[in-house]
C-alpha cells in the first residue's frame, strides 16, 4: 500500500522547449494526479503539473503543442504589467525602444539640437532640458530616419528573396508612413505603407510585417491562401506577432 504517496509528493524540475526562435521555459510539478495540465502566472512563469510517470517527452509535446497561447499570454501579462509604467519622461537615464532593445536616454543641454545613437545610449541635445515636446519631436524625428535608413534596404532585401514569379507581374512599391494604430497597409496598386515607429521593435518583427504586406500582393484578403503563403514566406511568423503585440504604433 502506498496511500502515502497520495497526498504529499511533488517532484519538481526545470525544463524548455523551442519554438520557432523562441525558447519557451517552464516548471515540472510531478504528483500523483491523473492530468496535466499548463499555466502561465501573471508574472510570465509557466508551470506544468504532470502525473508523477509522466515522461519528459511528452511532456515537451504537450507544451510544444499549446506554445502559441503560453506565447501569448506571457505577451498579454507583460502588456498589462507595461500599462502601470508612468508616461515617458524624456529624462537621462529613461529607457526607449530601437531595434527591439532598450536603450538609455542622455540628455544634455546645447544651444545645437541633435540625436546620436552613441555607446549604447540615445544621446539628445537640446536647448532646454525641460522642454519635454522638443525633445519628444526631436527623438520622433530620429526614429523616422532610423527608419529610412534601416527598414526600406530591409524590405527590398525581402523583395528579392521572393521565390515566386507571380510577384514579377507586380511593381511593388514601398512608403513609410506614420498611420495610426496599424503597422503596414497595402494597396490594390501594389503600393505597400509601413509604418516607421515599427522601428521600436526587433528586426524580426519589421520583416514580419514585410511580408505579411507582400503576402497581400497577390492575396487581399486574410483566407486560406492568403496564411498559406504567409507560412511559405515566414515559417515562425506567430512568434514575431506576439512580440509586436507589445508595441504600439504611436
Ligand atoms: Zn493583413
Amino acid at each position: 500500500m502506498s496511500f502515502a504517496l497520495k497526498t504529499n509528493l511533488v517532484e519538481t524540475s526545470e525544463e524548455e522547449i523551442r519554438y520557432g526562435s523562441v525558447v519557451v521555459r517552464f516548471a515540472v510539478a510531478r504528483s500523483p494526479r491523473k492530468t496535466l495540465s499548463i499555466t502561465v502566472d501573471t508574472s510570465g512563469d509557466v508551470v506544468v503539473k504532470a502525473p508523477l510517470d509522466a515522461l519528459t517527452e511528452q511532456i515537451k509535446i504537450r507544451v510544444r503543442s499549446r506554445a502559441g497561447w503560453i506565447i501569448r499570454q506571457q505577451e498579454r501579462f507583460r502588456q498589462l504589467n507595461a500599462h502601470t509604467t508612468p508616461p515617458r519622461r524624456y529624462v537621462s537615464g529613461e529607457t526607449h525602444y530601437y531595434l527591439g532593445r532598450q536603450y538609455r536616454l542622455k540628455v544634455e543641454e546645447q544651444t545645437v539640437k541633435s540625436v546620436v545613437f552613441l555607446s549604447g545610449r540615445i544621446v539628445i541635445t537640446t536647448p532646454d532640458k525641460t522642454d519635454k515636446k522638443l525633445i519628444s519631436l526631436q527623438l520622433g524625428e530620429w526614429y523616422r530616419q532610423r527608419a529610412r535608413l534601416f527598414i526600406v534596404p530591409l524590405f527590398n532585401r525581402c523583395l528579392a528573396k521572393l521565390p515566386i514569379e507571380e510577384y514579377q507581374k507586380k511593381r511593388v512599391q514601398v512608403k513609410l508612413v506614420r498611420m495610426e494604430k496599424r503597422w503596414g497597409s497595402c494597396s490594390s496598386q501594389s503600393i505597400i505603407r509601413l509604418n516607421p515607429d515599427l522601428i521600436r521593435a526587433s528586426k524580426g518583427c519589421i520583416e514580419y510585417i514585410i511580408w505579411h504586406e507582400l503576402a497581400h500582393i497577390l492575396n487581399p484578403y486574410h483566407r486560406k491562401p492568403f496564411y498559406e503563403l504567409q507560412d511559405r514566406l515566414m515559417p515562425d511568423w506567430r512568434v514575431w506577432e506576439d512580440r509586436l503585440r507589445q508595441f504600439r504604433p504611436d
